[in-house]
């Protein structure tokens, strides 16, 4: 794929990921209008308003997130699956969610054509995290919020780290990478990023 040549050629050495998202056909996660241009590193529209992130960006979150083999992962902004995918090869559990039951349907349909088995997706608000299932060892989110969502922090293993973006919707957001520790939490700023805005409640 064109945009993983470029990740190498721009710097990106993290073997893991790149191998990660080798594993992954992103033209499978693209329908309709804008599937020609998949293997191009922009991002591209989806259904619902939503948007698949670009892929350099994509990298540089899932490279910041440090998943292991073991890890139980939890995302935020299923939208087209990609992301999620691209995960999936990296830790040994990924549960995604979203607040549109339309994205999340369409993306469960590609994990069972791509044989993904240990992603679990749902349809819930995504700021208030999966209760049930937590502590996560890693949470990503994909939709930028004003702050880190506190059901999000509280759900974060001790030693683990969550990576968002962080900043009003309608302006450059900062990529911000969670560490939590015994005392509280460590945060270091990454880069600008731009992402669509995390929204309460379910989508119609
Ligand atoms: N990770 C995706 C890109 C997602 S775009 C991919 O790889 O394609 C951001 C997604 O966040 C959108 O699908 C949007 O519906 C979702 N979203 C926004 N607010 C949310 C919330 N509160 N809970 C869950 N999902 C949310």
């Amino acid at each position: 794929m064109q945009f993983l040549f470029n990740l190498r050629s721009q710097g990106m050495t993290d073997t893991r990921v790149l191998n990660a998202m080798e594993k992954v056909d992103r033209g499978q996660y693209i329908r309709g209008t804008f599937s020609d241009r998949a293997y191009e590193d922009t991002p591209l529209p989806i259904a619902c308003g939503q948007t698949i992130s670009q892929p350099s960006i994509v990298a540089l979150m899932t490279a910041a997130l440090d998943v292991q083999p073991r890890d139980k992962v939890l995302e935020i902004g299923t939208g087209s699956g990609y992301q999620a995918a691209i995960l999936s090869h990296l830790a040994r559990r990924v549960y995604t969610v979203d607040r549109h039951r339309k994205l999340v349907r369409a993306a469960r349909a590609i994990f069972e054509a791509e044989n993904i088995a240990n992603i679990t997706a749902f349809t819930a608000d995504g700021s208030w995290g999966l209760e049930q299932l937590a502590p996560f060892d890693r949470i990503i989110l994909t939709a930028a919020s004003e702050d880190p969502p506190g059901p999000l922090l509280a759900q974060l293993r001790i030693g683990g780290i969550m990576v968002l973006p962080v900043g009003q919707s309608d302006t450059v957001q900062t990529l911000v990478k969670v560490l939590k520790t015994e005392s509280g939490f460590d945060y270091n700023e990454l880069r600008p990023v731009r992402f669509v805005p995390l929204l309460e409640g379910l989508g119609k």
